[in-house]
């Protein structure tokens, strides 16, 4: 069983990290001041820091066991990368000393060439720079300390996802900033976003997971008859944790603790072998970082328990697939959470301002929003009645919904006074109920003081979602701040732009189930878009309005933008193609030559039977034999289908449109070659199947 107390939590948590504790004892004063200050405030890097920090940071690390050092980054491709250096400078003696400098700590130089760049970037332009975040703490991983970097090419075009962020972070501060002065709260000096990811993953047996190429290649399986038992028992659902996973949990909570990743909730999810866990929120920067390792060290942890964590968003038919929910609210310097109702929601102006904020942030953009979380992976679920649909809309529960209704109308709202469950057992403690009701459909629901949004898929980083989402809601904080500081009366200006923007962006209000079919055809009736599909949302990517909004903030350049569309359209279709070459492989390779062996087997007995004399009935066998030729005829002419339709992928002339081909061509013949492999595998011998199938990896752990 685990094996951690709550003496030794405290002191492993953030044992990896060169946190502010460390940084306290081991820098001088003034330098650490200074660092915090940089930190805290968002002031310039002082000159001479950076060589101080790097000293100090080396000989934490060398005592922490350390070796290496890198620049740790996040390109395009959504992961993280590092290129590892170690400390050692040769001296005239024939040894070395350890040494790592302020330009070591403050810049990297790694070869850009091979990391996506949507064009951005010529391949014999292959100089990048990376910059150290002194926002995000150093850590470490293994023998290495990593050092938080942005990446960006030899021009300074940016190449990855923390710069854009980091903007993304600072503009929504200025604008939260200035509206926060004309509430006259002069004393707020920064706003921050806050972010709690929740991660949805499937641990399976590793010797299973190595037996299929679907899963080692593609995350996800390909093949996969249905299993006589799915998720329909609603056991698994917050179900006792099993000994396996459990000690599973408690190793990777550890691991993440020691990073100083404040993991706090663990529970298994819908799916038989589905879990999450939970961190406590924290700002956008970090929380991305951190999201990143949480995804890394499920895997890592999972290998050592010879277990592996599946990340992808479908991991297999028939049962829930995964994702990520994206917590997000705004919080000042002075500890304010800009989210929070308060007592008396109706009348706390500054919060309905916030809250309003959202609201046409969403409305406005709300394809954009859509976009941030399309992926060949999440095409499986949004929309699929188990993640929230490809329509964006907002819940925001009965009393918000009342106090808008009172913004729009000038009507007050009755006073909501606290309700009281009645358990109808006396010896039970009183329970004031919430405000609201929960709502588990809702793709962005107002949850008490901040906004959960549910449309990331499992495997993504949360990076882009709330490049979009800080950039949003920041253009709707600069158009209230240009209108308010304009104004002649605060408060009757405050009023008109609340009522007006209540009246406007109503219609992405929605309170009701979202997987229902009654709310398609709604939506389609408020004018809301559904973008069903990957390539349907990303050919909406570099829209006008799109440009112009990530050039008003200097978050994009338009060919920034551009780049990162082309990026993501590339990705889709390289995806699908690979599934679809695998598929091929694991059809020609495995599955035909076992129906082969199988059919002999049948036949064999067939014949068998039949030369012992007419008396002996081999209707079975004759029936048997039958069926498997069918299906193994149709096998192969839907292999050929597949290969021929791959095979014209080449004539697409641009990004878009091969990734529409792969949407409308080949993801059917890749779905008709699927769904006779698994009408073959419900009727070949278990022994002669080449892989394991669903039942044996999902019920197994
Ligand atoms: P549920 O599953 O009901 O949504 P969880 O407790 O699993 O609830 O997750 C809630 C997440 O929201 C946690 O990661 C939590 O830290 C995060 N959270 C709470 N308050 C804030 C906030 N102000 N800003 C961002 N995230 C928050
Ligand atoms: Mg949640």
């Amino acid at each position: 069983m685990p094996n951690t107390t709550h003496e030794n939590i405290d002191e492993i948590f953030g044992s990896k990290v060169f946190n502010a504790g460390v940084m306290r004892k081991r820098l001088p004063k003034h330098i650490y001041a200074s660092l915090l200050k940089t930190m805290k405030e968002d002031l310039p890097l002082e000159e001479n820091v950076a060589e101080v920090v790097a000293n100090a940071m080396k000989d934490w690390a060398l005592e922490m066991g350390a070796t290496h050092f890198t620049h740790w980054f996040q390109p395009m491709t959504g992961i993280t990368a590092e290129k590892h250096d170690a400390f050692i400078t040769p001296t005239e003696d024939g040894k070395v000393i350890m040494e790592f400098s302020g330009k070591e700590l403050v810049k990297g130089e790694p070869d850009a060439s091979s990391f996506p760049s949507g064009g951005l970037r010529a391949t014999f332009e292959a100089r990048g720079y990376t910059a150290w975040d002194p926002t995000s703490y150093a850590f470490i991983k293994g023998s290495t300390l990593c050092i938080p970097t942005v990446f960006c090419s030899y021009s300074g075009e940016v190449l990855d996802k923390k710069t854009p962020l980091l903007r993304s972070m600072e503009v929504l501060n200025t604008h939260a900033v200035r509206i926060l002065h004309l509430f006259g709260k002069n004393d707020v000096k920064k706003v921050t976003t806050t972010i709690g990811a929740e991660q949805e993953y499937f641990l399976v047996e590793r010797d299973l997971f190595t037996q299929r190429k679907d899963l080692i290649l593609t995350g996800r399986t390909l093949f996969g008859a249905k299993p006589p038992k799915g998720q329909e028992m609603e056991t698994h659902y917050f179900g006792r944790i099993r000994g396996r996973v459990a000690n599973y949990m408690a190793d990777l909570d550890k691991e993440l603790w020691k990073l100083g990743i404040a993991s706090k909730t663990r529970h298994n999810e819908v799916a038989p072998s589905q879990h999450e866990m939970a961190p406590i929120f924290t700002n956008t920067n970090v929380a991305t970082d951190n999201n990143q390792l949480v995804m890394e060290f499920m895997q890592r942890v999972a290998y050592r328990h010879d277990l592996a964590c599946l990340l992808h968003e479908k991991p297999f038919d028939f049962v829930n697939g995964s994702g990520k929910h994206n917590n997000f609210s705004m919080s000042t310097n002075t500890g304010e959470n800009l989210l929070t109702p308060g007592d008396d929601p109706v009348n706390n102006k500054q919060f309905l301002l916030f809250l309003c904020a959202c609201i046409e942030a969403v409305n406005k953009y709300s394809e954009l929003l859509r976009i941030t979380v399309a992926s060949a992976g999440n095409d499986h679920r949004l929309g699929a009645n188990e993640a929230p649909p490809a329509i964006v809309s907002i819940f925001l529960g009965e009393q918000l919904t009342a106090a808008l209704k009172s913004i729009e109308t000038g009507k007050p709202v009755k006073e909501a006074k606290d309700l009281v469950l009645e358990m109808g057992v006396t010896t039970l403690p009183k329970l004031i109920m919430d405000a609201t009701d929960r709502n588990r459909t809702s793709p962005f629901a107002f949850t008490g003081n901040k906004f959960e949004f549910r449309m990331l898929g499992s495997n993504q980083s949360i990076a882009g979602p709330n490049i979009t989402l800080n950039t949003i809601v920041a253009d709707v904080l600069c158009d209230y701040a240009d209108t308010l500081e304009k104004a002649a009366d605060f408060e009757t200006a405050l009023d008109a732009l609340l009522q007006k923007s209540v009246i406007e962006n109503k219609r992405i209000v929605f309170n009701g189930n979202n997987y229902s079919d009654e709310w398609v055809e709604e939506a389609a009736r408020r004018g809301l878009p559904n973008l069903r599909t990957t390539p349907e949302a990303l050919a909406e990517y570099t829209s006008e309005k799109n440009e112009k909004l990530f050039s008003r903030h200097n978050i994009y350049t338009p060919a920034e933008l551009e780049s990162r569309c082309e990026i993501h359209l590339e990705e889709y279709s390289k995806t699908i193609n690979i599934e679809a070459l695998t598929m091929l492989n694991m059809a020609k390779r495995e599955i035909s030559p076992a129906v082969v062996s199988y059919t002999k087997e049948v036949c064999d007995t067939l014949l068998a039977k039949k030369s012992c004399g007419d008396f002996i009935d081999v209707s079975a066998e004759t029936t048997l034999a039958e069926r498997i030729s069918k299906l193994s005829g149709e096998l192969i002419k839907a292999i050929d289908s597949l290969e021929t339709t791959l095979a014209a992928a080449q004539n697409c002339e641009s990004a878009q449109a091969e990734a529409t081909y792969h949407c409308n061509s080949i993801i059917p013949a890749m779905e008709a070659l699927r769904s006779t492999a698994d009408a073959l595998e419900s009727i070949v011998g278990k022994e002669y199947w080449p892989f394991p199938n669903y039942e044996d990896i999902l019920f197994y752990v």
